[in-house]
């Protein structure tokens, strides 16, 4: 059997706990996770892609079945590129799972071969969210509690 790679997208800005709970739940069902930092032109990033990518690096070093990449465009295209066949997404609310249903549905029309495995959040991390994260830095607020051990502002 070919190998099970997914990819678990994002932005990552920056990699939260919330996060780190979903790739390592996923990885028994994996060979290899690659965590994809998306680049989204749309997207004021407030760390730049280099430290999210040392972060994310830094958080799973202990765990050689966990990637990470940087990629623009698509991300069925992403994952096509590496032979991935899977998506793997956290999901938090109904809110979460009314957006990610959207996207997961596009994704598979447009590369049939890719499916989208959900994970539902920890109750104890389903409050945090990047964002958050991102407003307490702005007003110098301890984020510790939220993110890995090494991510800071
Ligand atoms: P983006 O920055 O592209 O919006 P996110 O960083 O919000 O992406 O999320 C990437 C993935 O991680 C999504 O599937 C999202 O639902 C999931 N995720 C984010 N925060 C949490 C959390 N606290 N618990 C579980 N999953 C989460």
């Amino acid at each position: 059997m070919s190998k099970r790679i997914a990819v678990f997208p994002g932005s990552f800005d920056p990699i939260t706990k919330g996060h780190e709970n979903i790739v390592r739940r996923g990885l028994p069902l994996f060979d290899e996770i690659i965590v994809g930092i998306g680049y989204n032109t749309n997207k004021n990033y407030f760390f730049s892609q280099e430290r999210r990518e040392y972060f994310i690096k830094k958080v799973f070093e202990d765990e050689p079945k966990i990637k990470v990449a940087r990629y623009s465009g698509l991300t069925v295209n992403f994952c096509k590129e590496i032979g991935a066949n899977f998506i793997l997404r956290g999901l938090r609310t109904s809110a979460d799972y009314e957006f990610e249903r959207a996207i997961a549905q596009m994704n598979h029309a447009m590369a049939p071969e890719v499916d989208t495995v959900f994970i539902v959040s920890e109750p104890a991390l389903s409050h945090i969210s990047s964002t958050i994260v991102r407003d307490i830095l702005l007003y110098q607020g301890d984020i510790s509690s939220f993110v890995p051990k090494g991510v800071t502002g």
